[in-house]
């Protein structure tokens, strides 16, 4: 079958490889879309021995049941699911309260992190692994396993403080962003200020509900400041889908007093939690910090059930699979707007 490989750290490329076969307690997928995640990007740019290669990316994946392997019950071969992404120990304390994205064993486990994912035209798949998604279009139901779980994810860490009459700033209108913004309008009544540098990104974002939009530049702090009023009142909620340094250094400066900042974007910025009594401090008194990764397998259940209700909608760019290594180049670019979705 042909795939799409990391074959070397920076180096992407379509291979032919052996079709897999679902072995015990799997299920073989004949893979329908996969999502291209700028996580993707930073696996490519990781260092040797960070990641296995040569290893078929993609961790955002929905199909078609084609073979189900021994032991296999409650599937059967032409159902249609969604892929959760994360392969966890299942038996550490985390595991076993269904939180798979705080596994103490293994630590960043699943398709195109540390086994093959679903660039291919085939991927074998635990079945545990494996949601229903009624009937959603399968370039739908990828998006929703991970551009939709980690925002979804990050807003349940923030639910507390995204009551009515709060604000909540959204920087980053990407794959990730674009999904937060509706999962805010359709579970929260909060003032959404999204941020981004791209013109582009902020129409999508008005188009899917942000009440206020901010382009990315030198000022960005005095107006988001201008919307969410002056220290020590701010934005009581600042999700990064960045994580880039001018991000991070945006987010602890417009956030209010006991307000959150949930970094999700990878980008490698540094963002300072200094308690002092002699300088201004780096984040405002009692702010909350918080690193969350994807989700949980619960919480992928409701957000497909929000996509089903028709409340939340992937904004899709199709490529073929020949077509994957371009649309990572346009990603890096930033011309994807919403998401890319590759149909091998
Ligand atoms: P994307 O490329 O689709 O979107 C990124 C958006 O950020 C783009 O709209 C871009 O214009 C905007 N942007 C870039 N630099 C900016 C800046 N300085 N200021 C404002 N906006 C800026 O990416 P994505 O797939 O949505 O992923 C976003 C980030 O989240 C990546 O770093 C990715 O690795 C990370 N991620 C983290 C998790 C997790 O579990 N923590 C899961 C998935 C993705
Ligand atoms: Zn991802
Ligand atoms: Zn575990």
């Amino acid at each position: 079958m042909r795939a799409v490989r990391m074959t070397a750290p920076g180096v992407l490329e379509q291979v032919e490889v052996p079709t897999p076969s679902a072995g015990p307690g799997e299920v073989l997928l004949r893979v329908g879309a996969v999502g291209a995640c700028h996580s993707d990007l930073h696996i490519l740019d990781a260092p040797a021995g960070l990641f296995p290669t040569p290893m078929t990316l993609g961790h955002e994946i929905a199909g078609t049941v084609d073979e189900v392997g021994p032991g296999v019950t409650g599937w059967t071969a032409g159902e249609r699911a969604a892929v959760y992404g994360i392969i966890g120990c299942g038996r550490c304390r985390a595991c076993l309260r269904g939180a798979e994205n705080q596994c103490r064993v293994v630590p960043v486990g699943g398709f195109g992190l540390s086994r093959d994912g679903g660039l291919a035209e085939h991927v074998v798949v635990p079945a545990s692994r494996l949601l229903h998604i009624g009937e959603l279009d399968l370039t739908q139901a990828a998006p929703l396993t991970d551009a939709g779980l980690t925002p979804y994810h990050a807003v349940e860490l923030a639910r507390d403080r995204l009551r009515p009459g709060t604000s909540c700033v959204v920087i980053g209108i990407g794959g990730l962003g674009h999904m937060a913004v509706q999962i805010l309008v359709a579970t929260t009544a909060v003032r959404i200020i999204a941020v981004d540098t791209s013109v582009a990104a902020l129409d999508l974002a008005s188009r899917m509900g942000a009440h206020d939009v901010v382009q990315a530049g030198p000022d960005s702090v005095d107006r988001i400041r201008a919307l969410v009023g002056p220290p020590p009142d701010g934005a009581d909620v600042v999700l990064d889908f960045v994580g880039a340094d001018p991000t991070v250094t945006t987010a602890r400066q417009v956030v209010a007093t006991g307000g959150q900042v949930l970094l999700v974007g990878l980008a490698g910025g540094t963002l300072p939690v200094r308690p002092v009594a002699d300088e201004p401090p780096t984040v405002p008194l009692e702010t909350m910090v918080e690193v969350p990764f994807w989700g949980t397998r619960w919480e992928l259940q409701e957000v497909i059930a929000l996509a089903r209700a028709g409340q939340l909608r992937a904004d899709v760019q199709t490529f073929p699979l020949a077509d994957a290594p371009e649309a990572y180049d346009l990603l890096r670019r930033g011309e994807i707007h919403g998401r890319a979705v590759v149909v091998p």
